[in-house]
Order: structure tokens, then C-alpha cells, then sequence
């Protein structure tokens, strides 16, 4: 299996503002040919940092690209710490220099002299035409290395990389199979996930795990590389079967699909609706509902009901209850969830209260979030609490309130 590392040169990518993408587009292309970056690397515009870095990382992997550095100003040192790095000279190529003063030409200027710096190649490259700049790449190789230098705007690096890099590597790489996994999970931590999966996939570098998570959403992506498709699915089935034992019904799609799309999916053809009620979220549940298209199939409507007074007369929250529980409780969320259910007339009602911070307004600890429903078969409400600024913790009730949803169509406990 060959790998890579990325070198991406820059000064300007060292500061606050300025973020280097260059690596995630080469990144995916990469491993689009079944090639893993190992390490990527930001460098400045420094002669004897940069070649350091390429040194070792000749040492370390089969496949070393550069991008940036390329131009013709006196910052530009990519040419010449990878010649001093693979200790070649620079050669001065007369083709190139006319290239670059021919493109010059038909923009109607004339070339500048630094430009001239352009045209020196390291001895043995094979020039990678710019089909949108004057700086060429260069192709390289140097015993088991491959050393390949990419001019550094994002519009000449695709571009050179696309056309002159990629048939290359696509010759020289040997055929992968990759076959993915891709579970989506609610309704834990991201640390309680890893705790319970990870011996089903720790001894397992083939395929590659990955957790990622946001507002107690979790994606684990299982990524196997083999010769055979054969293969690659018999070590997925290796790692992922244990896993889907292990998630059970935490895992609530395996094609990517998002909740709001699997909700639909399990709504429809039970011919069931779904209204809700809102606070803490302010319209986020009914926003993630309704972007599925066709999702009036079976949502009615969303109540957002931010004040007590509007609890009570838009969902009938009993006043007393509002006094005595305050806004924030089992009792209200319940009684918000059979409101929303009975003045639309949906199958299924779902609630949303909570403090969200950053200060308690009814006494209830920040992050202490109430889920109400009303079903054909019970009502009721569960407390969650998620510790976390306020985007978080209204993030996280979203999932958890379509999580709640799903589960009570599936009739899952
Ligand atoms: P030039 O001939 O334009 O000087 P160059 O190969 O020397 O080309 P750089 O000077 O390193 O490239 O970068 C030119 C511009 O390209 C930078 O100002 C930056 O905006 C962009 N750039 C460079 N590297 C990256 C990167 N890794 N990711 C995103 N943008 C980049
Ligand atoms: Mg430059």
C-alpha cells in the first residue's frame, strides 16, 4: 500500500487567516487511488526548514507532493530545498523561459526578469505543464521516492494536478478495491460510542475506522482497501458486524441518510404524522423536519411557543402547572407534546423545553433540556442534560428530540 505525505508552503498559511485546502483537495484525490496521506505539514517560506521536512518525509513515505512556493519572488525556495533535500542542481531550461515569456506576450505584457527563476528545473524532473499559470510543476523520482511540486493558488494546483499528476499516479499506483461502511448513530456520547465499539475495531488498521461527531450525531465510517472486492468486503463484515451488534438500534441509518430523512421514510407509509412544539429550540425541529422534500406528507405544523403565555394559549399548558413546575419540566413538555398533538391532529406530538443558557431562567440548571411526546399510546417526557454553550445545547436537543420521534414510531423502548 503506498503512502504520502503533503508539504504545503506558505508563510501566509501560518497566519490566523489564511487556511491551507490545498491538502484536503489532495487528500481526497489520494485516497480516491487508494494512496493514505500520513502526515501533512505546513511550512513557511524557509530554505532550511523546508528541506529538512522533505527529508524526512522521503525517509518516511513512497510519495511526497509539495504545493506553493513556486513563484518567481525571492520567498518562493520550493525548487531549492528539494534539489538541496535530493541533492540534484537546478537546471536552466530555455523551453520554459520562452513559455512563460509567450504567455506574458498574449496577456500584453512583457515578462519580468524575476520570472526567469521559473524556468530552472531540478536535474531529472519531468515538467507538469500549468494550463493556468507560468510556474510548471515538476514530477520527480528519486529511488523508491515520488516527488511531485505543485504551484500553489488552488486554481493552478487542481487544475496541473488533475491533468498531468493524476494519469500518472493512476499508472503507477496499483489498482485498490475500497469498500465503505458508514453507520449514523444518536443518542449517546461520542466517548460512551468509542468505549463500547472500539474493541470490535481496534486491532483492525484494514479498513480504517473513524468516529466523528457533532451535537450527538455520530458517523462511524468503516474504509476497507483490499485487491478484491471479496476481501474488502469480508474484513468490513469483520469489523462492522460486531459494531451493529454492539449500536443495535442506536444506529439509525447505514446509507448516510440524515434522522429527518429516515423519520419520513417511517412515517410515510404507516400513513402517520408528526406536529411539534417548541422552546428551547426555537424552530429547529420543524426546520429539520420540513428540509426533506416532500415532508408534508406527514408534518402538520410546528408550534413555537417561547413565552408561558403562549404555551398556554396556542398549546393549552395548564397555567397552574407553568406556576408551580415552571416552564422547564417534565409536566409542561408533556402537556406541550399532547398540545401539539390534539390542535393538529397528528399521530405523533413532540416537544422541546430546556435551559439553553448562558443563564437559568427558571432555576433549572443550564443544559437540563425536557423531550415531551404524545402518541396513540402514551404520553410522557424524558430529561436530558448536555453540558455545553447554546449552540450546543439547542444542537443536541434537535437530534435527540427526532431520535425520541423515531423511537416511538418503531415502538423501541
Ligand atoms: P505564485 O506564482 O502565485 O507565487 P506559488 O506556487 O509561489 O505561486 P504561493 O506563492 O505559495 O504559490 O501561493 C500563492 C497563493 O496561493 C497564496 O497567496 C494563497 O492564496 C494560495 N495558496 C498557496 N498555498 C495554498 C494552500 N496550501 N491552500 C490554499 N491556498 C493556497
Ligand atoms: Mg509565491
Amino acid at each position: 500500500m503506498l503512502d504520502a505525505v503533503i508539504i504545503a508552503i506558505g508563510s501566509e498559511l501560518l497566519t490566523p487567516s489564511k487556511t491551507d485546502t490545498n491538502s484536503l483537495y489532495l487528500t481526497d484525490q489520494l485516497n480516491t487511488l487508494g494512496v493514505e496521506v500520513r502526515k501533512k505539514v505546513i511550512v513557511g517560506d524557509d530554505r532550511g526548514m523546508l528541506s529538512a521536512e522533505i527529508r524526512e518525509a522521503l525517509e518516511q513515505v513512497a510519495i511526497v507532493i509539495l504545493t506553493g512556493g513556486l513563484g518567481p519572488t525571492e520567498d518562493d525556495v520550493t525548487r531549492d530545498a528539494v534539489a538541496a533535500a535530493l541533492e540534484r542542481p537546478l537546471i536552466w531550461r530555455q523551453d520554459i523561459c520562452d513559455g512563460i515569456e509567450e504567455r506574458f506576450r498574449t496577456r500584453g505584457r512583457a515578462m519580468a526578469e524575476i520570472n526567469k527563476r521559473q524556468a530552472y528545473i531540478i536535474e531529472g524532473a519531468t515538467v507538469l505543464a500549468n494550463p493556468t499559470g507560468t510556474a510548471p510543476g515538476l514530477w520527480i523520482e528519486s529511488g523508491h521516492n515520488l516527488i511531485v511540486l505543485l504551484p500553489g493558488p488552488p486554481s493552478e494546483m487542481k487544475p496541473t494536478f488533475e491533468r498531468e499528476v493524476l494519469p500518472r499516479l493512476q499508472a503507477r499506483v496499483p489498482e485498490v478495491v475500497i469498500r465503505t461502511r458508514f453507520y449514523r448513530v444518536t443518542g449517546m456520547t461520542e466517548s460512551d460510542l468509542d468505549t463500547l465499539i472500539s474493541p470490535a475495531y481496534k486491532d483492525y488498521t484494514n479498513p480504517a475506522t473513524t468516529v466523528l461527531a457533532s451535537a450527538g450525531d455520530i458517523q462511524v465510517h468503516l474504509r476497507a482497501r483490499c485487491e478484491t472486492a471479496d476481501e474488502a468486503e469480508r474484513l468490513l463484515a469483520a469489523v462492522g458486524d460486531p459494531i451493529e451488534k454492539l449500536l443495535g438500534d442506536r444506529i439509525y441509518s447505514n446509507n448516510g441518510d440524515a434522522l429527518e430523512d429516515v423519520i419520513g421514510r417511517l412515517l410515510r407509509p404507516r400513513q402517520e404524522t408528526v406536529a411539534v412544539a417548541e422552546s428551547l429550540t426555537g424552530g429547529q425541529l420543524g426546520q429539520r423536519l420540513t428540509s426533506v422534500a416532500g415532508a408534508s406528507d406527514y408534518f402538520l405544523g410546528g408550534l413555537l411557543t417561547y413565552s408561558d403565555r403562549v404555551k398556554t394559549a396556542l398549546l393549552g399548558v395548564d397555567p397552574e402547572v407553568l406556576k408551580r413546575y415552571t416552564a422547564v419540566s417534565a409536566e409542561v413538555a408533556e402537556q406541550m407534546a399532547i398540545g401539539a398533538r390534539d390542535r393538529t391532529g397528528a399521530t405523533y406530538g413532540i416537544s422541546t423545553t430546556g435551559e439553553a443558557g448562558p443563564v437559568s431562567a427558571t432555576g433549572a440548571p443550564v443544559g437540563t433540556i425536557y423531550l415531551g411526546y404524545a402518541t396513540p399510546a402514551a404520553t410522557g417526557a424524558i430529561r436530558l442534560v448536555m453540558p455545553g454553550d447554546r449552540n450546543r445545547v439547542r444542537g443536541f436537543t434537535v437530534n435527540a428530540a427526532l431520535d425520541l420521534l423515531r423511537r416511538h414510531i418503531l415502538r423501541l423502548e
